[in-house]
């Protein structure tokens, strides 16, 4: 568009510029030429009339004025009419004179009366036809006006000849404007060209698009300009290649970051927000560009967290809790934004889920409570019947035998208690160990051996365990920690049963996982029990869990060691129907 506007402005100047001085010109060539030419025929009619004059003057007697007329009209090609000093026209040679009416008015004839020479360009009302006309007195010996001698010419044939001329100066202007217009178009066209060519790497870079550069031009100024415009795109290219890498490297980062950040200006317009603070704050807006905080986060406690941190020099920190399905815990930092000549701009928070380190916080408040509690019970049975023994019972014997066998019991249990402590104080320390001893084994070897340390107990409560595993089946593991944890199972499969029941152990490989089971027709755990069972301490029901002497520990040790070993547990079960306990492990 820009291109055909100056295109053809430029054209449209150079024409008018060169066209019309050159009709300016042809018009007062031509009219000069037609002054002359017309100033050339009234020279000649005056001389023609100058004839008849001096004929009538030197003649006056005898003579025929319509003879004279038509012949000098024969001679000359001119009319000649021929009026006295009333107007009556005496003689014409191309009408008949007594149909003439009265020419004193005529202009020529007025001037001629006066005693003039003189010449008129006008319309003949007698020949209804444009004429030149001349004309002159004709005088008596005393100098008195007797006659006007008048000749005429039709301007038509005069007409006819100028017209040639006029054509061949129309003729002339057309074909120099023709040439002038074509040369200016070429001329142009070359000289705009490169420009044209600058002009479009000027748009292509003005794009991003620097892989294609001007073409230098050969033209001294416009190369000096095509060089200098592909010089800036090359750099640009540069600059745009290393703040695009930046660009990608920030984005990573905060992409990656496991910290949820947003960053406003003064007018809280959004300046910057990752992934995770939108995870986290659970902000459905896919663009946040143009939006303020309270368009995006509707959470009020943050928004109020934004003014105090703006309105303060020094961070600030807070905690607040988000209420959903599951409550989060989100710990916020703010702090002042500066640019880089350390101008305060907006304001920068951080938001750190803190969920797990409040559960885990709570975890140790409740372990260090449920330790204390579990060893308390036996502690304080032992120092009651110790007492007892003391104040006198020791010397009963029956009695002071049967107490001693309750203190040895539970004895027993806080050494029970402190070996399970101390298996999951181990097991948390090799959770982050890689160095681990795992080897490639049979598992049906690993089966049998686990039941046969529990025959005794199995056979008390005249419970039958059938073991199903094809000799086949193995996999990486550490044989200790894996009898210790289908041991736990077993345990409580039989602590957990009825007697008379029947206990399968078994092995089994499905979709590239090992599963290693132990399913009991036990009494089986209530859905709500799931989900914190394999929890420290945690027992359905207490008393059953101590009378059969647990120490409540054993499916947290399960789940460590299966942690320890790369693999998980998992456990269906029906009240009254009994349970499956299932450890996965990935096959070899
Ligand atoms: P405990 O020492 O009390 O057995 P565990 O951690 O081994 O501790 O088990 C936790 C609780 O899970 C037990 O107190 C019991 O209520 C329940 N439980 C474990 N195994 C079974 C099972 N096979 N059948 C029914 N309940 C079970």
């Amino acid at each position: 568009m820009f291109r055909k506007n100056i295109f053809w402005k430029i054209f449209s100047l150079f024409t008018i510029l060169t066209i019309i001085p050159l009709i300016i010109f042809a018009i007062y060539i031509y009219n000069s030429f037609k002054n002359t030419y017309f100033d050339n025929y009234i020279e000649v009619l005056i001389s023609y009339t100058r004839l008849i004059k001096e004929k009538i003057e030197s003649d006056s007697a005898g003579l025929n004025y319509t003879g004279l007329a038509s012949e000098y009209d024969k001679i000359t090609g001119a009319r000649v009419t021929i009026v006295d000093t009333s107007g009556k026209v005496l003689a014409d040679s191309r009408h008949d004179p007594s149909t003439m009416e009265n020419h004193a008015n005529r202009p020529e004839v007025i001037d001629a009366m006066k005693g003039k020479t003189t010449s008129w360009h006008r319309y003949s009302f007698t020949l209804t036809d444009d004429m030149l006309y001349a004309a002159m007195p004709v005088v008596n010996n005393e100098g008195n006006t007797i006659l006007v001698v008048r000749t005429a010419l039709n301007t038509k044939n005069i007409e006819g000849n100028l017209a040639g001329v006029r054509n061949s100066i129309i003729g002339f202007i057309i074909i120099i404007s023709l040439l002038t217009l074509t040369v200016t178009f070429i001329f142009l066209t070359r000289i705009l060209r490169p420009l044209f060519e600058i002009q479009d790497g000027a748009e292509r870079f003005s794009r991003g698009v620097f892989a294609q550069k001007i073409f230098p031009p050969k033209d001294n100024t416009l190369r000096k300009i095509a060089d200098s415009l592909n010089s800036m795109a090359s750099l640009l290219d540069e600059k745009l290649v290393i703040i695009e890498k930046q660009g990608n490297i920030q984005q990573a980062v905060l992409r990656s970051m496991k910290e949820g950040i947003i960053a406003v200006d003064y007018n809280e317009n959004i300046l910057l927000l990752n992934q995770t603070a939108k995870d986290m704050l659970a902000i459905g807006i896919e663009s946040f560009q143009g939006k303020t905080l309270q368009e995006v986060v509707r959470i009020s406690e943050i928004q109020k967290f934004f003014k105090r941190v703006s309105s303060e020099v020094n961070p600030q920190e807070t905690e607040i809790i988000l209420q959903a399905e599951t409550d989060r815990s989100l710990q916020l930092t703010g702090t002042q934004l500066y640019d880089i000549e350390n101008k305060a701009i907006g304001t920068l928070v951080v938001f750190n889920d803190i969920t797990n380190l409040k559960y885990l916080d709570s975890v140790k408040k409740d372990l260090v409570a449920n330790v204390s509690h579990e060893l308390k019970t036996p502690v304080t049975t032992i120092k009651g019947f110790i007492e007892t023994l003391r104040d006198g019972a020791i010397e009963d014997r029956k009695n002071a035998e049967r107490f001693l066998d309750i203190v040895l019991k539970h004895i027993d249990r806080l050494n029970l208690l402190i070996d399970d402590l101390l298996t999951l104080a181990k097991l948390e320390q090799d959770s982050g160990n890689e160095e681990i001893e795992m080897e490639t084994l049979a598992i049906k070897p690993i089966l049998e051996s686990v039941v046969e340390d529990n025959e005794i107990k199995s056979h008390h409560k005249k419970i039958d365990i059938s073991i199903n595993c094809d000799p086949d089946i193995s996999a990486k593991v550490n044989k200790h920690l894996l009898e210790q944890a289908i041991g736990n199972l077993l345990d409580n499969a039989i602590k957990y049963s009825d007697k008379k029941t029947r206990i399968e152990v078994g092995a089994y490989a499905k979709d590239n996982v090992l599963n290693i089971y132990v399913e009991d027709e036990g009494y089986g755990i209530a859905e709500e029990n799931l989900p914190r069972l394999f929890e420290r301490f945690y027992r359905i029901d207490k008393a059953r869990s101590r009378e059969e002497g647990g120490t409540g520990l054993g499916l947290a040790i399960v789940k460590h060691i299966m942690n320890v070993m790369k693999g998980s547990v998992e456990v269906e079960s029906k009240v009254g129907k009994g349970s499956i306990f299932n450890l996965k492990l990935p096959v070899v």
